[in-house]
């Protein structure tokens, strides 16, 4: 399922200043000549899409968007100052509908692409541009166009940065909500109602990734035992995927293969993606124990990380490798 947000907002670009109207003094010269300059343009509605963002929730709160107007032009043919533009940034995956239309007017998918939604209105033309042999003391100038006005509805269609792959009972919503509901800014965020489970996990303040559990994988999935396979889709476009797999189950790295192996035979290339290795439910396992699991060997070079929702071992570092991997895997 993909995540999706919405958010219906009001932007205008800015209005073109007046032109100017004015006379250059001079000595014996009755009306000087004309100097009024032009207006400024208006600054434009521009969209840039960020994938460090991976919520509209900001745009419930904040619904109007104006860019700056052009100012007026000035004396001795002075061009009044542009208006800025106004860059409204939303997360990559956002896709902008014309309200009164219902015309998509852009979808933007890639980090920092961008688009202009709104025109700024044109500078007016002041009284020195209406100079012309037969009227050398025009008193004409002109308003500054209006700018643009749209409602525009914003839709976010999300892709869970990371999956979370386990059997049931791993402690996968566990993990999700340790990882994610520290944070109450998003207290009221529907993430909660979703199924498969969708969580915002926070690294300091600016950044943040989501977080996507499967109910259900396991063995025979792929033949529809259990919940099936079809909630891997959900899946499909992570770009990172975390195992969970359980301290108590007995046999981490049969559970592993197991998962492997459903994966694989949904679609091969889910086992390209990189990946870490979480032992769960660390807080359960004897000290005895647990060199046992940490000897584990998962072959190849994945990150293998012993981790409890419980006591917190290892969540932090957890989030730190997350991230790392996303980082790495968004600039390729
Ligand atoms: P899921 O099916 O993978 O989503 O697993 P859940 O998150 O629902 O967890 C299954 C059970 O394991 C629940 O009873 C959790 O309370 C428990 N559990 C999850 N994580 C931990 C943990 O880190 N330590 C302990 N002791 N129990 C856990
Ligand atoms: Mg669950």
């Amino acid at each position: 399922m993909n995540f999706i947000d919405n958010a219906i907002i009001e932007v205008s670009s800015g209005n073109g200043g007046k032109g100017h109207m004015s006379f250059r003094k001079e000595k014996f010269v009755p009306l000087g000549g004309p100097d009024g300059g032009n207006g400024g343009n208006g600054g434009d509605i521009v969209f840039e899409a960020d994938r460090q963002l991976t919520t509209l929730l900001d745009f419930r709160y904040e619904r109007k968007y104006h860019a700056e107007d052009g100012k007026q032009g000035g004396t001795s043919r002075c061009t009044g100052k542009s208006g800025k533009d106004k860059i409204i940034r939303v997360p990559a995956g956002t896709v902008i509908r014309n309200v009164e239309t219902q015309e998509v007017l852009a979808d933007l998918t890639e980090d920092k692409q961008r688009t202009m939604i709104a025109k700024g209105g044109r500078g007016g033309r002041g009284n020195a541009e209406f100079t012309t042999s037969v009227n050398q003391a025009p008193r004409t100038f002109e308003p500054g166009e209006p700018g643009e006005q749209f409602t525009l509805e914003l839709e976010l269609k999300i892709l869970a940065d990371i999956g979370l792959v386990g059997f049931p009972n791993a402690g996968k919503s566990t993990l999700i909500s340790v990882m994610s509901a520290a944070k109450p800014k998003i207290a009221d965020y529907p993430f909660t109602t979703l199924i498969p489970n969708l969580g915002m996990v926070y690294v300091g303040n600016e950044r943040s990734f989501t977080m996507a559990d499967i109910p259900g994988l396991i063995e025979g999935a792929h033949e529809g035992k259990g919940l099936g396979i079809q909630f891997l889709r959900h899946v499909e476009r992570t770009k990172v995927l975390v195992f969970l797999l359980d301290a108590m189950s007995g046999d981490p790295i049969e559970e592993y293969t197991v998962l492997c192996e459903e994966l694989r035979k949904y679609d091969a290339s889910m086992l390209e993606k990189p990946r870490i290795i979480c032992i769960s439910k660390m807080d359960t396992v004897t000290d005895a124990d647990r060199p046992i699991l940490e000897a584990l060997d998962f072959g190849k070079h994945h990150l293998v990380l012993m981790i409890s929702a419980v006591s917190g071992e290892n969540i932090e570092v957890l989030k730190r490798e997350m991230w790392k991997l996303l980082a790495e895997a968004g600039q390729e």
